[in-house]
């Protein structure tokens, strides 16, 4: 349930109405949005239904949300949140952010080549993974905690900021040390526990979408996170399963319109882990641009034959390159800039 209230509600009305949802056993969280403030109620509507909370000063309107997930969604905040990364750096607004970098971090010297080579061409964030979510438990485990030093040095030195995935909840406090975004992969969309726990970081978050989740529980999932008191989430389409083989995932970019309708979140498509196919990777990170991509994350690898994972979707450094110019003009075709 969402109430909404009037341009001029007092501190002292929006108090009143909080202590009651709150005396109900439920839990409320606030939106101060530019036009109006909004309390969205979190737990079982039922029990606030019976109450004639219109009748409350301050409140305009009381409204039901139909969507299963309340916090995420347009109903809850009518404006694009954007979310800051740093100082100088959000997701959201009017640029296109690119999150680029190796699959895995390998050493410090080519993240540190790839982290030049990416910021020089306009990226903001780095990428790689230190802690490697594996289909087979005898390849490439990622560094640890010695590849997350590396992105924090590489990222302090060619001033980018830091993205990288958190598997385990007991890794969260190191994770936050070395990171500006905590990513969660596919594969844990539905970790519910690493969910609640990243919901009670500081940090943003970078979620993926899992291969098998629908948009109903990918939103379901950043739920989970804001409804812990993280509101800063940001979604990544990143493929899906279907029947076609002929790729490694179906990258879904209904799902980006589909989401900036539903949600008021954050959207970045991943087209390198949404192919699996470098030749691909250029031709759909412009489409995602042109269908309205908040970001785009790439994989980058100056050799991508010898790569520890995923080079057979990693651009060349100077692939990235052209390709970051290539996108400038559909950036701009869409009132975007990259
Ligand atoms: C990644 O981005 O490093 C990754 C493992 O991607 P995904 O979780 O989307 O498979
Ligand atoms: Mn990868």
């Amino acid at each position: 349930m969402i109430i909404v209230l009037k341009r001029e509600a007092t501190q002292g009305e929006i108090d009143h109405i909080v202590k009651k949802v709150e005396q109900l056993g439920l839990r409320s969280m606030i939106s101060r949005g530019v036009e109006r403030t909004i309390i969205g109620v979190i737990g079982d509507e039922a029990i606030v239904r019976s109450q004639p909370l219109e009748v409350y000063p301050g409140v305009e309107r009381v409204i039901p949300v139909l969507a299963p997930y309340k916090l995420a969604s347009r109903e809850y905040k009518k404006e694009d949140s954007v979310i800051p990364l740093s100082p100088t750096v959000s997701i959201g607004g009017r640029k296109i952010i690119m999150f680029a970098g190796p699959c895995s971090v390998e050493s410090k010297e080519l993240l540190m080549s790839v982290g030049r080579t990416v910021k020089e061409a306009g990226a903001e964030v780095l990428r790689g993974g230190a802690f490697k979510p594996r289909s087979s438990p005898y390849d490439f485990q990622g560094l640890g905690e010695e590849g997350l030093r590396y992105l924090r040095e590489v990222a302090d030195e060619t001033g980018l900021l830091v993205v990288t995935e958190l598997m385990d909840p007991r890794d969260t406090e190191l994770v936050e040390r070395y990171a500006d975004v905590i990513q969660i992969g596919a594969r844990n969309i539905q970790n519910f526990n690493l969910l609640k726990e990243v919901g009670n970081s500081k940090k943003p978050v970078f979620l993926k979408r899992g291969m098998m989740a629908t948009v109903r529980e990918f939103l379901l999932s950043a739920e989970y996170i804001i409804s812990h008191g993280n509101p800063n989430v940001i979604l990544c389409e990143r493929g899906i399963r279907t029947f076609e083989t002929a790729t490694r995932f179906t990258l879904d970019l209904n799902a980006v319109p589909l989401i900036k309708r539903l949600s008021h979140l954050p959207v970045v498509v991943d087209p390198s882990h949404g192919t699996g196919k470098y030749n691909l990777v250029g031709p759909m990170a412009k489409a995602a641009v042109a269908c309205g991509a908040d970001g785009l994350m790439i994989e980058v690898h100056p050799n991508p034959e010898e790569a520890f994972s995923d080079g057979e979707q990693s651009l060349l450094p100077r692939k990235f390159k052209e390709l970051m110019s290539e996108l400038a003009p559909i950036a701009a075709s869409v009132g975007r800039t990259i």
